[in-house]
């Protein structure tokens, strides 16, 4: 970039104005000398103009690249706001940064195109012919430099104009990014739906780290990719819902004799005991916790302990007299449907089994705690599952009990808990009143 002019301007236009001060004040030097003066004075103002218009030219340049970035800017943050979804970020407040922040550049550029249009309207910067007489000599000088002077202030204000508009673009490129970013967090921060299945989740989780690091100008197509995800990992949990609910209904095992206990004989599937509201358990069956429930419990219990946290026994063995004194007492408060999401029926209780034991609080709370959320993760460990898990009371007929554990043996225990399932999905059988 040339020097300023400006130091040149100020002593030209000074020797200008001499000249033209002294002609009027008819102060005469030597016709010769003043001829020479005059002529000196017009060459150095051709010379100062023609720099001023040069480095107004290169302002301009400058400006218009400018112009040029910020455009692309402010086309890749419309089409990232086109296809955002608000739904899928982690902090809506982006969208409304990034909207504010497109808006001030469109701003910004608005009034350089006023200023733009106005300046160009200015008087034509043609120097004409060289000027015949000392007098007009002079005063062409003065004009010329005037001119050099107009020009220098536009290519200040262009550049004052390409500095702001330089900010304004680098703020909606990080709106832009912090948009990808507050997107990216909401992926880590709630996962695929679980009953998505791998290939759902695999591909919403690809997603999601596609966000990393995309440049602003291919943010749109991936978050368009990210929400198609998204919304792909939704369906398919909802078709493994529907599925699973249909499953359960059009299961046809025989009804077995559940109401009453007489003749009623013990289930097992897989070698496994089940009891639940299709499958019933005799009246006279069972006296109290097996040795291994109560020995894995215990052994639970104090690994447990060793993390500080404690475990205990609320509930174990219940005989059918007992359950029926319990479900009983729930029916007469609360009737019948409320009493059977919670409570079995006697003859249907696996506490009759001896295989399983309710800790600490028998609440929902108990999920919360730490004692809750270790058991969650290690029961399994000591052969236990948690019986009745969230959001699966239509599979297994009773709300989310997460201080209810049934003991499997470590084995079997280990396999249900890495399938995800409940015990009812595990074997393929229903749990419902016949
Ligand atoms: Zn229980």
């Amino acid at each position: 970039m040339p020097a300023r002019p400006l130091d040149r301007i100020v002593g030209a236009v000074c020797l200008a104005a001499l000249i033209v001060t002294s002609t009027a004040a008819g102060v005469r030097s030597t016709e010769a000398g003043a001829d020479a003066a005059a002529l000196a004075s017009y060459d150095d103002a051709v010379v100062v103009l023609a720099d001023a218009r040069t480095d107004a030219d290169l302002a301009s340049a400058e400006l218009d690249d400018t112009r040029a970035d910020a455009a692309n800017a402010a086309d890749a943050a419309a089409a990232a706001l086109d296809v955002v979804d608000p739904e899928l970020l982690d902090d809506t407040a982006t969208v409304e940064a990034l909207e504010a922040a497109r808006d001030e550049l469109a701003t910004a550029d608005e009034v350089i195109d006023g200023y733009l249009a106005e300046t160009a309207s200015d008087p034509d910067d043609d120097l004409g012919a060289a000027p015949d007489t000392r007098d007009e000599h002079a005063s062409a000088a003065v004009r010329l430099i005037v001119r050099a002077g107009v020009l220098d202030t536009a290519a200040g204000t262009m550049r004052d104009f390409d500095a702001s508009l330089a900010s304004l673009t680098v703020a909606v490129e990080t709106a832009t990014r912090e948009l990808a970013a507050s997107a990216h967090a909401h992926g880590t921060a709630t996962d695929a739906p679980e009953l998505a299945g791998d290939e759902a989740t695999d591909a919403y989780t690809a997603a999601v780290e596609a966000l990393y690091g995309v440049a602003a100008s291919d943010l749109a197509p991936a978050l368009t990719a990210y929400q198609d995800a998204w919304a792909d990992a939704v369906s398919a949990h909802e078709a493994a819902e529907e599925e699973a609910a249909r499953a359960a209904a059009e299961a046809s095992a025989p009804p077995p004799a559940a109401n009453t206990s007489d003749g009623v004989q013990p289930t097992y599937i897989r070698g496994i005991l089940v009891v639940n509201k299709t499958y019933g358990l005799p009246s006279w069956y069972g006296n109290g916790l097996t040795a291994e429930t109560v020995n894995a419990f215990e052994r639970m219990r104090a690994e447990a302990a060793a993390s500080g946290l404690d475990l205990y026994i609320s509930s174990g063995f219940r005989s059918y007299a007992t359950q029926a004194s319990i479900y009983n007492r729930y029916v007469a408060n609360e009737g019948v449907a409320a009493a059977d999401r919670h409570s079995a029926r006697p003859g249907h209780s696996e506490h009759q089994t001896g295989l399983t034991i309710d800790l600490n609080t028998i609440t929902t709370a108990f999920g919360y705690t730490a004692e809750g959320r270790w058991v969650a993760a290690n029961a399994h460990r000591f052969g236990f599952i948690v019986r009745y898990p969230e959001h699966k009371e239509a599979v297994t007929g009773y709300v989310w009990e997460p201080w209810h554990l049934r003991y499997l043996g470590v084995g079997v225990a280990g396999d249900v808990y890495a399938s995800g399932l409940t015990l009812e999905e595990y074997l393929g059988i229903t749990s419902a009143y016949q």
